[in-house]
């Protein structure tokens, strides 16, 4: 070998042997035969043999018994009809090592004739770690296909043609067509009701020319078709995905008729609540008013009792009915607000005017301090309702003859501060944390004898942190309490 590298120098040539064996791949030259006449450093190691151990075998020793008589074949025929097989074309066989042990090998194949012997090169390249990345692969595929299917949500996607790609079984469900009806059809023609396919089409355009991986961030509420011709509500969250073959768009799809019947079924009976309920009883709790204060003459004694008797309980309705009325529209997100300056002062006023007269049946005195010269910016019928709600509990726990506080103060961070604090019977810490929840009512027996309807604080809560607020109390069980809220200062 010396003496050949000496001999090339000497003739200005180099020996680049080196470099086949240190290739990753094995490389064998085998004659017509199936003799190896040469195999590099890998073949050995990887085959398990001895440097130079390989040459004189035949290839077929290479291969697992069972597959040798059939490789034996191949071979002859190949030699017969030679031609290069590159790698990745579809030659993938086992191999066998020394010790027994079998391995998946791609090969790539080329011929050369040599002072008029043709010899085979053979690179056979080692892919089981390539194998157990396909089976993973394959296993992945597999998992996410069986979550998809098992989603309750439909799951489709399209490629950037409109056509549908992905088809899950709830998108089986849900639109009437199987997978095999669905996949390669275009959305427009399937699950698009007609009036709306040409607004499609330019719109689901523009989400992927604009969507570079972007998600819409809310669900979009639109109609589909039903397979039976019918049109349905669907709420799509919708996300496009870029791959090799380009960027398709994908939705997970729920079916939202029913909500969307519960909603205006609940709208509907708002709409009931507020016309026919509301507006009369306002007008009988007017005209008892009237009556009561003597427009219709003198009443006598037993009468003007029942007749206030009538007017609470009308009182006591309409302010249910505006709880219900507030809670609905809280729940479907539309609590509006209409925001102005004021000063505290104002509010402090303004409730102590309308509860006024409570306070003073109650025998309950109030008493305010205001200590706040900065404006805030709110609703002032929405903060007078909690100040109002806060006042009239405060009222109706308190022992007659006791005294409720009404403060608002300046805190530090631009805050202002307005607390109501009563000496009734305090809150146990158990219930503190439940107060605030639609419909609680806390306490003892004798507290619930109190009425309400356990909506009021709920509410305020709502109204509070929709000002960008915050609420809560401070109480003990026999020591009073001080219901208070923060708002922003301006
Ligand atoms: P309602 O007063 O209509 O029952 P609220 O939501 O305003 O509804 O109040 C919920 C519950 O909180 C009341 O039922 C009562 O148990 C408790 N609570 C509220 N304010 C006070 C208070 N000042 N003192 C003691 N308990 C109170």
């Amino acid at each position: 070998m010396q003496q050949r590298q000496k001999d090339m120098k000497a003739n200005n040539k180099f020996d680049f042997s080196w470099a086949i064996d240190v290739a990753p791949d094995s490389i064998f030259v085998v004659e017509r035969s199936g003799t190896i006449v040469f195999a590099n450093a890998q073949a050995a190691a990887c085959f398990g043999y001895e440097p130079g151990e390989l040459t004189g075998k035949t290839i077929e020793e290479l291969v697992p018994q069972a597959y040798r008589a059939n490789h034996e074949k191949l071979r002859s025929d190949y030699m017969e009809n030679p031609r290069s097989r590159p790698m990745g074309t579809g030659i993938r066989c086992l191999a066998l090592r020394k010790d027994g042990t079998e391995f998946p090998v791609d090969v790539m194949l080329n011929y050369k004739e040599q002072d008029g012997k043709l010899f085979v090169i053979c690179i056979a390249r080692d892919i089981t770690s390539l194998r157990s990345i396909y089976k993973e692969l394959s296993r992945a595929e597999q998992r996410v296909s069986a979550i998809l299917d098992k989603a309750h949500d439909a799951f489709v996607a399209a490629d950037r043609h409109g056509k549908i790609t992905e088809w899950n079984s709830a998108a089986e469900t849900m639109f009437g067509l199987s997978q095999e009806e669905a996949v390669g059809q275009l959305l427009t023609e399937t699950i698009i009701p007609p009036r709306y396919r040409q607004a499609h089409s330019h719109g689901f355009s523009r989400f992927l020319e604009q969507a570079g991986g972007y998600t819409l961030s809310r669900r979009i509420e639109v109609s589909a078709l039903h397979r039976d011709g019918h049109e349905f509500a669907i709420e799509l969250g919708l996300f496009s995905v870029d791959t090799e073959e380009g960027r398709s768009a994908c939705a997970f799809i729920r079916d939202i008729s029913e909500r969307k019947e519960s909603e205006s079924r609940l709208k509907e009976f708002y709409s009931i609540v507020s016309h026919e309920l509301r507006a009369p009883l306002t007008a009988i709790r007017g005209s008892l008013g009237l009556v009561e204060g003597g427009v219709t003459g003198q009443l006598p004694e037993e009468a003007k009792d029942l007749l206030g008797m009538a007017r609470t309980s009308c009182d006591r309705l309409i302010g249910l009915i505006n709880d219900i009325l507030d809670l609905g529209k809280i729940e479907a997100g539309k609590l509006e607000l209409h925001l102005e300056p004021v000063s505290p002062g104002f509010l402090v006023e303004s409730a102590l005017g309308e509860i006024a007269v409570l306070a003073q049946q109650a025998s309950v005195e109030i008493l305010s301090n205001v200590q706040a010269d900065r404006l805030v910016v709110v609703d002032s019928n929405r903060i007078v309702q909690v100040l109002l709600n806060l006042l009239s509990n405060a009222i109706k726990f308190s022992p007659q003859g006791s005294k409720v506080n009404l403060e608002v103060v300046c805190l530090p961070g631009d805050r202002l501060r307005f607390s109501v604090t009563d000496q009734g019977p305090g809150i146990p810490d158990t219930q503190l944390g439940k107060l605030f929840g639609k419909f609680e009512q806390v306490g003892t027996p004798d507290i619930r004898q109190t009425g309400g309807t356990g909506l009021g604080l709920s509410i305020s809560k709502e109204i509070v942190q929709k000002h960008k607020g915050a609420i809560g109390v401070d109480s003990q069980a026999g020591a009073g309490s001080t219901f208070w809220f923060e708002l922003p200062a301006s």
